[in-house]
């Protein structure tokens, strides 16, 4: 994950042009992908597909040549989507196009300007300063064009038509943690999932913030109903501890799954209720959609001071917390997946468990056992595992431990309503490890 991160990086991103592209034909190395194109001026639900934007070079030069800002040294330096500019200009006229930020003079901001005609360049307050002579030559070689957006699909069918929807935006240039982080925690969450055998059918979104996210949306209005569960991955690999935001509806299964892996796997985490802010679930959470997705990240958005700076360089990201991000969805899924109702196959009294090999076996844990007494008693076709985890606080992969020896000794089925193919044992897979 670090590595594509780091391979990413420099490459100049924004909600459409080549970058985007260019960094899904990276990705495509590490996971099937499907990518789409939208042409511009596509209306997708309220808003239209804007122009394409590209940007070869740009640069601050002193009248005599010098480069004192320069694009290639940075992506940053220039605002995103800035029309196309050359010219002399006086500092004065120039510092109305200047972004910095003088609380952290070696940092450059990250700017955008997607729906207004504007051109800015973003510098360290440093550079800021020492812009002292009375002209400049500015050079935005940019162009806008009737072009289209860019996304990709990563799907990875299951024995379900029931799908989870993981989503990462893809529009942000030289940032690691906010974009890049959750889209190699997504990379390598597709590569695990494909290696699975999955009760449900997976879909991977990699696309621009907001019109990405809506443009798939439209595109797939009468399609959302297979979506079951979901999680926006956003800002993934800072040191900060895990932020679980949860659905709009707030008590669906992904929400219900994260909260327990969070709350089973010790250390420090945040569960936030859902806000109409921040993320892509604020498109798949609209009203009209109202889908059971979440969003994890580490530090909310904004809430630290390299967001949305150089400073969010891939030093700023690192190995434990990505994996820690990892890992946090893997468990999650694995609670997806094996979570299921079951009936209890002999309800009137408690079963001999001697009788069944099942008394005292399971590698001698008392966690299990008393799983096992747990389930037993729940289950009456009205209770979840995951119900039954909660209840009696238990971790999930405790309970669905005892949940397999009970359905192998035939002390329990699948409730009602459940087809054999629907319901994934956990840890069956073959060549999973
Ligand atoms: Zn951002």
């Amino acid at each position: 994950m670090t590595q594509l991160i780091r391979e990413l990086y420099p490459i100049c991103r924004s909600i459409t042009g080549e970058g985007v592209r260019q960094t899904l034909r990276l990705l495509a190395r590490e996971i099937p992908l499907h990518v789409r194109e939208i042409p511009s001026g596509t209306r997708v639900l309220d808003w239209d597909v804007p122009r394409e934007w590209n940007i070869r070079d740009a640069w601050i030069k002193t009248v005599r040549g010098d480069r004192v800002v320069d694009f290639r040294a940075h992506t940053l330096h220039v605002m995103s989507y800035s029309v196309p500019v050359r010219g002399r200009v006086s500092l004065q006229q120039l510092r109305r196009h200047l972004h910095s930020l003088p609380d952290h003079p070696d940092w450059i901001p990250y700017r955008t300007s997607y729906y207004e005609e504007d051109w800015a360049f973003c510098v360290t307050h440093r550079q800021y300063e020492a812009m002292t002579e009375p002209e400049y030559d500015v050079c935005i070689d940019s162009d806008l064009h009737d072009g289209s957006m860019t996304y990709a699909e990563c799907f990875l069918p299951g024995r379900s038509d029931t799908e989870v929807l993981v989503s990462a935006h893809v529009c942000h240039p030289s940032l690691a943690n906010d974009n890049l982080s959750g889209i190699a925690v997504a990379a390598q969450l597709a590569r695990y999932v494909a290696m699975k055998h999955r009760r449900y059918s997976y879909r991977f979104i990699f696309a621009p913030g907001t019109i990405g996210a809506i443009a798939w949306l439209a595109q797939h209005e009468s399609w959302v109903g297979r979506i079951g569960h979901g999680i926006v991955l956003a800002g993934v690999g800072d040191p900060g501890p895990i932020t679980y935001k949860a659905s709009r509806r707030g008590n669906t299964e992904i929400d219900r799954a994260m909260a327990h892996v969070l709350r089973h796997r010790g250390g420090e985490h945040k569960i936030e209720a859902f806000s109409p802010y921040g993320h892509d679930e604020r498109q798949y959470c609209s009203p009209g959609f109202d889908l059971a997705v979440g969003c994890l990240m580490r530090s909310p958005w904004g809430s630290y001071p390299e967001y949305h700076t150089s400073a969010d360089s891939p030093d700023f990201v690192t190995r434990e917390s990505l994996e820690d991000s990892l890992e946090t969805c893997i468990a999650a899924i694995e609670v997806l997946e094996g979570n299921a109702a079951y009936v209890n196959q002999r309800p009137k009294g408690e079963p001999q468990l001697g009788r069944y090999g099942l008394y005292g076996r399971t590698g001698g844990s008392a966690d299990v056992n008393m799983a096992m007494l747990w389930v037993l008693n729940l289950s009456d076709g009205r209770h979840t595992l995951l119900d039954i985890a909660e209840r009696a606080q238990l971790s999930f992969s405790t309970v669905r431990r005892a949940a397999d020896a009970l359905q192998d000794a035939d002390l329990l089925a699948e409730a009602p309503g459940l087809t054999t193919r629907d319901v994934a044992r956990h840890g069956d897979a073959e060549g999973v490890r």
